[in-house]
């Protein structure tokens, strides 16, 4: 969308470029913490950075912000690395936040001896104590006054392992009284004697989030740090780090969250559904996780076109999960191999074809594409599995489908006229009798006949079968987030529907994983990595039109 207005970081970064700010050069970065799978709030910051930097001619870099080592994982790092990837983004460097401990140590140093760092023995509460409300000033720590020479001394120690866990930490000396709690003293390092997943039990102090964002960002010569609005009150103390360390002033700017209907967005949220077995990991296709919306089907340009299509703002809202759904359709639409497969099989036995025959009819793979991207051949006989809810013993006024003496198009095939319908002791209809007029077929229709109906159907001798997975919303209500209550009360326990044994056409036996196919009528569909030989398994990603109602 070339013709849209710039958004208003945009605008920042087209003054910056008139100004000749660092040469005119664009640097951005992602910030992963690798304590979670990416959500598509992450793929909102992933396509802003990376898309700005494509535009501008600049770099992104991939930089893991991994300076909490109990909550994270090299399991995490790989998966957000293959879902960046997998959207179709390249980085220039992938760094991590604890490369720079060496370097972060010795900015600390510096702060302290220029004293503008002290050593706080204070417990956790007695810290908190002093930093008052954001409306009355806070108080002066009794260890505040401590002699440069006393902070190294202790400092060192402190990341010698001489003290335990919560002992002391090292905090910045601003200023008590500032209207901003963050520029209250605020903590750079914590003691910590925990196993990092990359720098092992090198460390037992670790930086807070303040202290090695915006150093690392600066290290790496970013020049615009774009975050989420909740770091809006963190950007003087970026600042304020910088200023005093007079290194590469890379600058934060701030945009709204990305927030869903039907959804939580929160990596905290997300881990809870995973560990409490609502859903089956963190790829669940019902979860809007990358990886979850991957394997239900979702194509890397959906997630950016959507992307692109909300926009940057700088006040939060909610998306309605409906645009999601439409950006995967238009996608598929033009991409989708066409296939016949019904779902909820009943049987449609032609009484007047011989049993015996067998013909091959065609299909185009994707009438949406020029030439039809190849035509498929498509095996008709006497016995057809056909769609339970395309006959009604009793049709209804408008019903243009199947019904005791109810004509209907088989798409590709010919028209039949239902004729009769066989029940079990239950009363379930089991087949339906019809017979077809054979000047009907599809392409050479001499019949005059006309139908207002179509249907699709798989010849039962040549189906192949496979198990249905259809999704509905995970959650019951639009903001399950709202904290009025656990947002697990809300979780809707029909959310998973899986159709055992639903027949389709053979050449899906072939299908790839990661490419979607729409089964006509039905939707579009996508394999399941579940599957194995002999053992097929498609998701629905999306229904062929909005028919959720609310
Ligand atoms: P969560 O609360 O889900 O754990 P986070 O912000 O703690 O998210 P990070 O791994 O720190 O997760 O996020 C990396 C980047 O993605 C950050 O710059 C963050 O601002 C951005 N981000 C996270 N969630 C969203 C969202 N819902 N919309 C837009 N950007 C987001
Ligand atoms: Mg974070
Ligand atoms: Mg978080």
């Amino acid at each position: 969308s070339d013709e849209r207005s710039l958004n208003f970081i945009e605008e920042i970064i087209e003054e910056d470029i008139r100004n000749g700010k660092h040469g005119g050069r664009v640097h951005t970065r992602f910030p992963p913490e690798p304590n979670g799978y990416l959500h598509i709030g992450h793929a909102k910051a992933i396509c802003l950075s990376f898309g700005l930097a494509l535009k501008y001619n600049g770099k992104t870099n991939l930089r893991f912000d991994d300076t909490n080592p109990e909550t994270e994982e090299t399991e995490y790092v790989e998966s957000i690395k293959e879902d960046v990837k997998w959207l179709g983004f390249e980085w220039a460097n992938e760094q991590y936040a604890s490369n720079y401990f060496d370097q972060l140590y010795e900015f600390a140093v510096e702060l302290i001896k220029k004293g503008l760092a002290y050593v706080d023995d204070g417990t956790p509460e007695e810290i908190a104590q002093q930093k008052g409300t954001p409306t009355e000033p806070g108080t002066n720590s009794p260890y505040r006054s401590r002699s440069i020479e006393e902070n190294l001394r202790l400092f060192a120690e402190m990341k010698d392992g001489i003290y335990k866990d919560g002992e002391k930490v090292l905090r910045a000396k601003i200023d008590m009284s500032s209207p901003n709690m963050h520029m209250r003293d605020p903590l750079m390092y914590r003691i910590r004697h925990a196993h990092h997943h990359r720098t092992g039990d090198t460390w037992c102090i670790y930086p807070m989030y303040d202290f090695a964002h915006g150093q690392s960002d600066s290290i790496e010569e970013i020049t615009h740090s774009l975050c989420t609005l909740e770091f809006v009150s963190h950007r003087e103390l970026y600042d304020w780090f910088i200023e005093q360390l007079e290194i590469f002033p890379s600058k934060q700017y701030e945009f709204a969250r990305l927030n869903i209907t039907y959804t939580v967005m929160s990596k905290r949220k997300l881990l809870q559904l995973v560990n409490e077995g609502f859903v089956n990991g963190w790829d669940d296709p019902r979860m809007t996780t990358i990886s979850g919306l991957r394997r239900r089907g979702f194509t890397p340009g959906s997630i950016r076109d959507f992307c692109d299509r909300i926009g940057v703002a700088k006040r939060e809202n909610i998306i309605d999960v409906s645009l999601l759904e439409f950006c995967v359709r238009e996608d598929l639409n033009k991409t989708a191999w066409r296939r016949m497969a019904v779902l909820d099989p009943i049987k449609l036995v032609i009484t007047n074809y011989p049993e015996q025959r067998e013909e091959t009819l065609y299909g185009e793979n994707n009438p949406e594409a020029e030439g039809g991207e190849g035509i498929r051949e498509i095996p008709f006989s006497r016995e057809l599995w056909i769609e339970r809810e395309d006959f009604m013993e009793n049709p209804a006024k408008k019903y243009f489908r199947l019904g005791p003496g109810l004509m209907v198009r088989l798409k590709h095939a010919y028209i039949v006229k239902c004729d009769d319908f066989v029940t079990d002791e239950a009363g379930n209809v089991t087949e339906v009798h019809c017979t077809y007029i054979p000047e009907s077929k599809s392409g050479e229709d001499t019949s005059g006949i006309h139908v207002k109906g179509t249907i699709h159907w798989v010849s039962v001798p040549h189906a192949a079968t496979a198990e249905i997975r259809l999704y509905d919303r995970l959650f019951r209500v639009e903001d399950p987030g709202n904290e009025e209550r656990d947002f697990k009360e809300y979780i809707n326990t029909e959310s998973l529907q899986v159709l055992p044994k639903a027949f389709i056409e053979k050449d899906l036996t072939g299908a790839e994983l990661g490419r979607g196919y729409q089964f006509i009528r039905k939707g579009y569909f996508t394999m399941d990595k579940d599957s194995a030989p002999g053992k097929l398994v498609f998701n629905r990603t999306v229904t062929l039109k909005d028919t959720w109602a609310k």
